[in-house]
C-alpha cells in the first residue's frame, strides 16, 4: 500500500500516542482540512487523514474511483437540483481482502447518490460530471461484479426464501441443481436453517431474516463490490447488532470491497475500515478517517472508551454541519 497521508495502523499506535486526545472533548472538531504536512490525528479508534485519498495516491487499479463527480437532477430543467458536486476519492484494490468503506454525513447530502453512481442505476448514473471508475474503467451500466443490498426488503413475495437466494444465479443460466446447491450453503452462512426455512416465503420471516436473505442473495454471485443501502436501517437495535457481527464475518469470507451507507455512526465507526464524512447538500467529501478493524463482537467493541471517542469526534463534525445548514435554510 504506497498510501502516504496516513500513519502506522498497529493497534498499539492508535489513540495512545503523545499527541493522542485523552477523550472526546479533546477531539478537533474544527471543518477545515488540515495542512497537507501534517499526520493523520489519532481519534480513539480512529485516524482522521489530513486529506482524503485521491487517484494517484494509490496503488493502481483501484476498485472504485470518483474523479471530480457531480450529480445534478434534471439538469437543464427548471426543477434542477445538484445533489454531490466534485467528489473525489479512490479505493484501493488490497489484494485478497477488499476494504470496508462506511459513508456518513447528513440527510440528503448524496450518499446514496454515490453508492448507485457506482451500481450504474439510473437516474443517478450517469453522473453530470467527472469521472466514475470500477476497476479502472468507467461505469456505464449495472454488472454482476457489483451486487446491492437496499434498506427495503428486496425478496420476491411469490418465491421461496431458495428461490429468492438463487435468483441471481438463475439469471445468470446457472442449472438447478447447481444453483439450489449453492443455496442452500448460503442460506446456512447467513445463518438461516436450510431445514426450517428454505421453503418459506418472505412474509413469513422476520426482518433480520429477510435481510439474511437479501445478502445471501448478493453474496451467491461472488461480487467484487458489495453495495449496501442502510441495510439494517428498519431492524431493532440487537438484530441490527447480530446483523453487523454476521457481514463482518461475511466480508471476511468474500474478500469483496463494501460500500456501506447509513445513519448509524456506531455502525460507521464498528464495521468501517474506512469512514467517509459527506458535506451538507451539494454533498462532498469532507472527511476520511481509518478505522481499526471490528475483531471483536459489536456489543463489546461499542462499550469502550476509544470506540466512543471516535464515536463523538464524527457526531460532532455531523452535528456542526447539520446546525449550518438550518442555519443556512434560514428560518
Ligand atoms: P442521502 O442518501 O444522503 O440521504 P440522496 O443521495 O438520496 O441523499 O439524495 C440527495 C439529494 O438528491 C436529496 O435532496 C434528494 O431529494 C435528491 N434526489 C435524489 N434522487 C433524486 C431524483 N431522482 N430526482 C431528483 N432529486 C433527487
Amino acid at each position: 500500500m504506497s498510501l502516504t497521508t496516513s500513519q502506522p495502523t498497529g493497534d498499539k499506535q492508535l489513540g495512545t500516542g503523545p499527541d493522542a486526545p485523552s477523550g472526546p472533548s479533546a477531539a478537533p472538531t474544527g471543518l477545515a482540512p488540515a495542512p497537507a504536512d501534517v499526520g493523520a490525528t489519532p481519534v480513539g479508534m480512529g485516524q482522521v487523514l489530513h486529506k482524503v485519498r485521491t487517484p494517484g495516491e494509490i496503488e493502481r487499479p483501484a476498485v472504485v474511483e470518483f474523479k471530480h463527480v457531480g450529480k445534478t437532477y434534471n439538469a437543464g430543467g427548471a426543477n434542477a437540483y445538484t445533489a454531490i458536486k466534485d467528489v473525489t476519492f479512490v479505493v484501493e484494490d488490497l489484494k485478497d481482502k477488499g476494504e470496508f468503506v462506511c459513508v456518513l454525513g447528513p440527510s440528503g447530502c448524496g450518499k446514496s447518490t454515490i453508492l448507485r453512481l457506482i451500481a450504474g442505476l439510473e437516474p443517478q448514473h450517469p453522473a453530470t460530471r467527472g469521472e466514475v471508475l470500477v476497476l479502472g474503467n468507467p461505469v456505464e451500466r449495472p454488472g454482476p461484479d457489483r451486487g446491492m443490498v437496499f434498506q427495503d426488503y428486496t425478496s420476491f413475495d411469490h418465491r421461496t426464501v431458495l428461490d429468492n437466494v438463487t435468483f441471481g444465479l438463475e439469471c445468470l443460466g446457472v442449472p438447478r441443481h447447481e444453483r439450489y446447491e449453492l443455496g442452500r450453503q448460503w442460506i446456512e452462512h447467513v445463518g438461516l436453517n436450510v431445514a426450517k426455512d428454505q421453503s418459506k416465503y418472505p412474509h413469513e420471516l422476520s426482518g433480520g431474516m429477510r435481510q439474511r436473505v437479501a445478502i445471501a442473495r448478493t453474496l451467491a454471485l461472488r461480487p467484487r463490490i458489495i453495495l449496501m443501502d442502510e441495510p439494517f436501517g428498519a431492524l431493532d437495535p440487537n438484530t441490527r447488532m447480530n446483523m453487523q457481527d454476521l457481514l463482518v464475518g461475511l466480508w471476511r469470507e468474500v474478500e469483496a470491497t463494501v460500500f456501506f451507507v447509513t445513519h448509524s455512526i456506531e455502525e460507521a465507526v464498528f464495521l468501517g475500515d474506512r469512514v467517509y464524512v459527506l458535506s451538507n447538500a451539494p454533498g462532498t467529501m469532507l472527511k476520511e478517517l481509518k478505522v481499526e478493524p471490528a475483531d471483536r463482537p459489536s456489543h463489546e467493541m461499542q462499550k469502550e472508551p476509544r470506540f466512543q471517542e471516535t464515536v463523538c469526534y464524527i457526531r460532532d463534525l455531523i452535528g456542526q454541519l447539520e446546525e449550518s445548514q438550518r442555519a443556512d435554510a434560514g428560518p
